[in-house]
């Protein structure tokens, strides 16, 4: 508790604070981290492979077959406390906006408003050829009754508005590591820092506070480190703050 006091105080004390989310933040949602070993779903597959540009452009109906379930899961996940907290924040002007690397859409879903999605989102999937844009959702059932790969009316193969492993870095990364480096404090939660390019945002920032469950690559130069998970942390945090 103590260190969420602390967290607190800086908060109070920091005028532009920017906030980066990791899968961590949605576990609590069953969105499972894929980086950590023994979770299931994608112990049994190596997510570098499945979600890549190679994969895609290899096989695409083998792409989105695959894919399919785990768009699903995600896109059918709702927020948890954590999600709705970082909203509060946001709302009361502690903090100024969230940098994520997740594709679930949650924090909007919750009420967050400035939202820099650096991996991109599943709302919705464009056209590989003319780049047309189309809702997820239909696309998922499509892919499940057996019309794969999804084609636009061009001919093109619909692939997901997420960044693949192999694409190059999209244009909210940049933004993103422009606002880390002016802003005041950096907070970073549920992500290890592990996964480039993300994972060159914190060093950047001027102070960095860090909320997780496990180690990171950046404990060492935080000023405040709360071991815990998102949803518990972050709804004591609230609380503190008041
Ligand atoms: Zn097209």
């Amino acid at each position: 508790m103590d260190n969420i006091k602390k967290l607190a105080r800086l908060l109070t004390e920091n005028k532009d604070t920017l906030v980066l989310t990791g899968a961590g933040v949605s576990t609590e949602s069953g969105i499972p981290d894929f980086r950590s070993p023994d979770t299931g779903l994608w112990s049994q597959m190596d997510p570098m492979e499945l979600l890549s540009r190679s994969a895609l452009s290899r096989n695409p109906a083998e792409f989105w077959r695959r894919s399919e379930p785990i768009f699903r899961m995600m896109a059918t996940a709702q927020p948890n406390s954590g999600h709705y907290a970082l909203a509060q924040l946001e709302k009361k002007g502690f903090i100024k906006g969230i940098i994520t690397q997740n594709i679930d859409s949650l924090h909007q879903q919750a009420g967050s408003n400035s939202v820099l999605e650096v991996h991109g989102h599943l709302r919705t999937a464009r056209c590989s050829q003319c780049g047309a844009e189309r809702q997820m959702s239909p696309l998922l059932d499509q892919v499940a009754s057996g019309d794969n790969p999804p084609r636009c009316n061009c001919g093109g193969i619909f692939r997901p508005n997420v960044v693949l492993f192999g694409d190059p870095l999209p244009e909210a990364f940049h933004l993103a590591s422009q606002r880390a480096r002016v802003c005041d404090l950096f907070l970073v939660i549920g992500s290890s820092l592990e996964v480039a390019p993300v994972c060159w945002l914190a060093p950047a920032a001027s102070k960095l506070a860090i909320i997780n469950l496990g180690e990171t690559q950046c404990d060492e130069i935080a000023s405040v480190l709360v071991r815990g998970t998102a949803g518990e942390v972050l709804t004591d945090l609230v609380e503190v703050i008041g």
